[in-house]
């Protein structure tokens, strides 16, 4: 499931407790994105055990192994989000840090 070339599953565990859940059609999907994108995705948060997840009081989809946050340069969100709805991602968040450069 791990032999890629963009992600190590460290990466894609739990920051809290190193347990990993992903789910690999989530995987397979995020490999073709980061194909076709080209460029460095950095992955901010990945799977969630429960507890990390509750501590976080965030929503529940990092606990399904079917949601990843990445982070990656000013201007290059726009070309992002064209790939992973193509690569059939079907709920796509967007937050943009800092005044956008051209
Ligand atoms: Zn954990």
């Amino acid at each position: 499931m791990f032999d890629n070339d963009y992600f190590t599953e460290l990466e894609l565990a739990c920051r809290c407790c190193g347990k990993n859940y992903f789910k690999d059609e989530t995987l397979r999907r995020l490999i073709q994105v980061r194909e076709r994108f080209g460029k460095p995705m950095i992955i901010n948060s990945d799977y969630r055990c429960p507890v990390h997840n509750a501590r976080l009081n965030a929503t529940m989809t990092h606990t399904t192994g079917q949601a990843i946050d990445v982070q990656v340069a000013s201007g290059r969100a726009y070309r992002l989000i064209k790939i992973t709805q193509e690569e059939g991602f079907t709920v796509i968040g967007v937050w943009q840090k800092g005044a956008f450069k051209r």
